[in-house]
């Protein structure tokens, strides 16, 4: 499958690791638009929040529970950050599988553009 994140979840193509356990990874985003901005995605390969099963709900679990993890170890728990999810065309998608942006480190602008 010619899916760019199933090839950093591979290793075949690099990533700055920040987590990792059994089904979920975590990276610096590489271009990233604020201070702090991680990628937070499923080993599984899920297309877009669209493709998420019921029987996904322990992995969505997972993403969400990685995110507060790496808040506090990047020290921005308590300042605050953002979760964002893309889903398709209308929503910004480039990446189709599925991520959840961690963006924080500064004061966030208005959320619809
Ligand atoms: O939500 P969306 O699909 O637009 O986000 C994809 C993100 O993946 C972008 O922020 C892009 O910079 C990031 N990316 C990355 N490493 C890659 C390819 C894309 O961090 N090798």
């Amino acid at each position: 499958m010619d899916c760019i994140f199933c090839k950093i979840i591979e290793g075949s193509i690099p990533s700055r690791k920040v987590y990792e356990n059994e089904h979920v990874l975590a990276f610096h985003d590489i271009q990233p638009a604020a201070p702090v901005h991680v990628l937070i995605i499923p080993k599984k390969h899920i297309a877009t929040m669209n493709d998420v099963q019921a029987e996904d709900g322990p992995l969505v679990a997972e993403i969400f529970a990685a995110a507060r993890h790496i808040a506090k170890e990047l020290g921005v728990d308590e300042s605050g950050y953002r979760l964002v999810n893309n889903v398709n065309a209308d929503g910004g998608q480039v990446v189709y599988h599925l991520h959840v942006h961690l963006i924080g480190g500064k004061k966030l602008g208005a959320l619809i553009g």
